[in-house]
């Protein structure tokens, strides 16, 4: 079994997540007590928000950078960035390492198209929604057609992870609101929706709606196992 590398702390509510998904994966294939494999670096999500919200972001690329060497050194064979938004320096940090990342974009559009899926939904931070790091790469590479929310709605989206969801606050009006979202992305034409951001399944899961959700987190998590197992 490889060990899975993973960049954490951004925010900790999710990386809970996929510490979880990773283990229970990993035991569903090889039963009893296996566990995964698994060395990380959890960071101060503080410092990394403020250098977001500055726009500092080869500031935060260079913590990560030396987040992401120590895991290396710990003995990762592979890195998970635990977070959709911070995808935008996955190339610094790349560059940085010797070991493989493997780009939570990619594992999701790799789901999305085994299911025949090419015109999607997209949640998730303003700067996952509305830069070119994650939907150019998925237009681009996969010829998955993107929308988003309008303005108004990006900025609740925005909002409620950083004041509520990465702080582990889920409040019933929210999940109403970004149910309506996911309506409107709908009747826009979107197939189904990606939760762009790992900490957004904590609020609205596939229960919640008849519309088809992908949850970044759980598609992540699903692929580093199936890759420390290969
Ligand atoms: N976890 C979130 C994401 O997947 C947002 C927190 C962050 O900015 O890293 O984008």
């Amino acid at each position: 079994m490889k060990t899975i590398g993973m960049l954490g702390g951004m925010s900790w509510e999710s990386t809970a997540s996929y510490y979880k998904a990773l283990n229970e994966g990993v035991k569903k294939s090889l039963g009893g007590l296996h566990s995964a494999k698994i060395c990380m670096y959890s960071v101060d999500f503080d410092e990394i928000e403020k250098l977001q919200h500055q726009g500092n972001w080869s500031g935060a690329a260079n913590i990560l950078s030396k987040a992401a060497k120590s895991v290396e050194a710990g003995g990762a064979d592979f890195l998970l960035i635990c977070t959709n938004t911070m995808h935008k320096v996955a190339q610094e940090i790349s560059s940085q390492i010797s070991i493989p990342i493997l780009h939570i974009a990619d594992a999701t559009a790799e789901k999305l198209l085994e299911d025949n899926i090419n015109c999607v939904g997209l949640l998730g931070t303003k700067f996952t929604m509305e830069q070119d790091f994650y939907k150019g790469r998925l237009s681009e590479n996969h010829n998955i057609q993107v929308l988003v929310p309008d303005a108004d709605e990006r900025k609740i989206v925005h909002n409620v992870i950083y004041s509520e969801l990465c702080l582990g606050k889920v409040f019933e009006s929210s999940r109403n609101e970004y149910l309506k979202i996911i309506d409107n992305l709908y009747a826009k034409g979107a197939q189904a929706i990606i939760l762009g951001c790992t900490e957004i399944a904590l609020l609205v899961q596939q229960q919640h709606t008849s519309v088809p959700l992908y949850d970044t987190t759980e598609i992540h998590a699903a692929e580093a196992v199936k890759h420390a197992l290969s």
